[in-house]
């Protein structure tokens, strides 16, 4: 390791932990990840040797120290009796070869191993009570799952009831099957839902949803690879498979009992060659000690067993052929190229696209149609051109034409001081307008529920949108004529819509996409300014004078505002009715400790003592968040005379419900 003091090793550790936290928030509880696996494991394993050279560094709430997962509260809570781990991981043979030699030098001999596919999944685990599937839990923090019992049930290969009424508890990894996953991610883009970075995320979402409804439509499966504790006669991992395989539970066949490492590297070869054409995603293979004696007394670390360890695949690379480049219009009117391919498998989806993001890189890169390029999904999930195989590269290929003009509106595209980004400056850019819309209703910005892109474009295409203020202005009437639109989702739409008029000011100004103007900033401009008619005037100065906001943020604004279409639109905003004051607290660091201080608050049915926009002021000036519809987030539903179908929403997400007399009490 490079030379380094204790002193930077702390900095650098604490970032290390504040970044993993992160990214593992997103990936475990969000099911969303924000980074390849690949990145967080080279910070991982940065962190791990940053630890090792200074032990005095380890602490308990390291990532290095504990299960990765977190407990969703809504759930209800499962003590795992024995915890559920981690594993260890690798990245090449070598590493392989040292764990062996240190199975070996512990129990003093070589041992077999079972060698298994590494199924990317989460780990579930089913408890069975005299035969009868009692429980299902996910692994959650290690110590504590949640209780996905109901959406077990929906999964097609979980025994429900056992051949003999066996006591047992199970283990192994719910997945979904590539086809299903392919499947899922297509009807999410075509209904304008985000779609599912991988299988493993897929499998999560699908699980842990309180709506088990929802599991059944998803086609999950697994495959069951532990027996707790299992009974005497069962000596071996081997011997555990295929016992439970008798029993029911659906297992992996390929699994292997292997004593050399020759053979387990050859396991290795065969499988990363034939890891495409399984039906299911693996990221690895899996070497666990086969004698069950031996894997008691080589026993757990705090976050991982001793006796097992993953070998982790190598990023995939794939071949393709480019066949155009497309440019689209974003939203700020820059204009960004998208390689698009035939279609390869790569990393466990489906991929044909890969954004080249600028005139320079694709001229840097030299990417021409009909190249065949070598694409890879390292650094981040997006995928991306490698390099051109320029030994493939067709004998009459020219070099491709940057355009010159929009492709939306054919206007003349032109490069911003010293900007390598092309742009439209047209600001009637009909593909500009549409991706306003998209992001003016998106979940950081109006948070209007439904209305995805292809929805935008539906209206605007159908004449019905020309900016944000006409969202306001559709009618039940003119969206019956749209296709698809039918009387329950009319009606979803336009709640939603109107829900979004009475957000803080801060989320319209995120919504208004002003360049540079991201939801931060606009939440601390807009506590300080309070209304919208103040922002606008608002000089370069005042606003650079918030703390972290800068001139640049600064200057954006002030541009943005003194533009004549500008003040149309936010006439035009007004007239709509939309609030354009700031409702919530000048910051939550303020508020003193109270009952509703960071929670989210939904009110429903006729209150009795105040009208509904001064009890949202009430609640937001504690540090509540009131927002306009109930999920899974929201943590009061407050509730008066007549309530309808936030009430019942409330009611079957078991979120906590307090009458309008409770919830007044407890403001006292
Ligand atoms: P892991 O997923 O790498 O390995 C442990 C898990 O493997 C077990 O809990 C089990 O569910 C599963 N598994 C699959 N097949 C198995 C088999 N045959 N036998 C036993 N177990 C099997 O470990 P983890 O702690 O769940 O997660 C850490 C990994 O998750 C990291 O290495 C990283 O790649 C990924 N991660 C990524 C991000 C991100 O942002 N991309 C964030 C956090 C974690």
């Amino acid at each position: 390791m490079v030379e380094i003091t204790l002193d930077e090793a702390q900095k650098e550790v604490a970032e290390l932990r504040k970044q993993l936290d992160e990214w593992a928030e997103a990936y475990y509880s969000k099911d969303a990840p924000e980074v390849e696996d690949n990145v967080y494991d080279q910070k991982y394993n940065r962190l791990l040797e940053l630890e090792k050279a200074f032990p005095k560094l380890v602490t308990p709430d390291s990532i290095t120290q504990r299960v990765g997962g977190q407990i969703d509260n809504e759930f209800t809570k499962v003590e795992h009796a024995i915890p559920m781990l981690s594993m260890g991981d690798v990245f090449s043979k070598d590493e392989l070869r040292e764990f062996d030699q240190r199975i070996q030098k512990l129990v003093g001999h070589p041992v077999e191993y079972n060698v298994e596919l590494k199924i990317d999944g989460l780990s579930l685990s089913l408890e069975y009570e005299n035969g009868r599937l009692v429980r299902a839990s996910t692994r959650g923090n290690g110590s504590v799952g949640e209780d996905v019992t109901n959406n077990a049930r929906y999964i097609s290969d979980i025994p429900q009831t056992l051949p003999e009424p066996l006591t047992i508890e199970v283990r192994g990894e719910c997945y979904m099957g590539k086809e299903a996953f392919a499947k899922l991610n297509q009807e999410r883009d075509e209904k304008g839902q985000e779609v599912f970075a991988n299988p493993r995320n897929a499998a999560a979402g699908s699980l842990r949803q309180l709506d088990a409804k929802i599991t059944k439509k998803r086609q999950l499966s697994t495959f069951i690879y532990t027996w707790v504790n299992p009974p005497e006669y069962i000596t071996s991992q081997y011997q555990a498979i295929e016992e439970m395989h008798k029993l029911g539970f659906h297992t992996n066949e390929t699994c292997r009992k292997l004593s050399t490492l020759d053979e387990i590297f050859a396991f290795i070869d065969e499988y990363t060659t034939k890891r495409d054409s399984l039906t299911y995603g693996i990221d690895g293979i899996v070497l666990k000690v086969d004698d069950l004696t031996i894997q008691q007394e080589l026993g757990n670390t705090v976050k991982v067993p001793r006796w097992e360890i993953a070998y982790k695949f190598p990023p995939e690379e794939q071949e393709t052929i480019v066949r155009e480049i497309e440019w689209t219009v974003g939203r700020t009117g820059v204009v960004t190229p998208t390689a698009v391919m035939d279609p390869v498998q790569l990393a466990g989806t489906t991929v044909s696209r890969a954004v080249l993001h600028n005139p320079d890189l694709l001229k840097q890169k030299d990417v021409r149609i009909g190249d065949t390029v070598k694409l890879h999904k390292a650094g981040d999930i997006i995928p991306e051109i490698s390099e051109v195989v320029l030994s493939k590269r067709p004998a009459d290929s020219v070099p491709y034409e940057i355009p010159t003009t929009c492709p939306s509106c054919g206007q003349k595209l032109v490069h911003l001081r010293d900007e390598v980004a092309l742009r439209c400056i047209n600001p009637s850019c009909p593909a500009q307008i549409e991706e306003g819309i998209i992001h003016f209703a998106s979940r950081t910005a109006m948070n209007i529920a439904g209305l995805g892109p292809k929805i935008v474009k539906q209206l605007i295409d159908n004449d019905l949108v020309h900016n944000v203020a006409d969202l306001y202005h559709l009618t039940p009437d003119a969206l019956a004529e749209l296709d698809h639109f039918k009387e329950k989702s009319i009606t979803n739409l336009l709640t939603a819509i109107d829900n979004s008029k009475r957000n803080s000011v801060e989320l319209l100004l995120t919504g208004l996409g002003i360049d540079h103007v991201g939801s931060k900033a606009a939440l601390l401009i807009s506590q300080k300014f309070k209304n919208l008619d103040k922002i606008m005037v608002a000089d370069v100065q005042d606003i650079a004078s918030i703390d972290t906001i800068g001139t640049t943020i600064a200057e954006s604004m002030t541009t943005y505002f003194a533009q004549p279409e500008v003040q149309k639109l936010i006439e035009e905003i007004k007239e709509s009715g939309l609030n354009t004051e700031y409702l919530g607290a000048d910051s939550s660091e303020e508020i003193a400790d109270n009952f509703f201080k960071g929670k989210t608050v939904v009110l429903t049915g006729k209150l009795e003592h105040y009208t509904r926009s001064k009890f949202s002021e009430k609640l937001q000036s504690l540090g509540a968040k009131v927002t306009g519809s109930v999920s899974k987030k929201t943590d009061y539903v407050i509730y008066g005379k007549d309530a309808g179908s936030k009430f019942t929403k409330a009611q079957n997400l078991g979120v906590a419900l307090l009458t309008e007399e409770e919830a007044i009490e407890q403001i006292k």
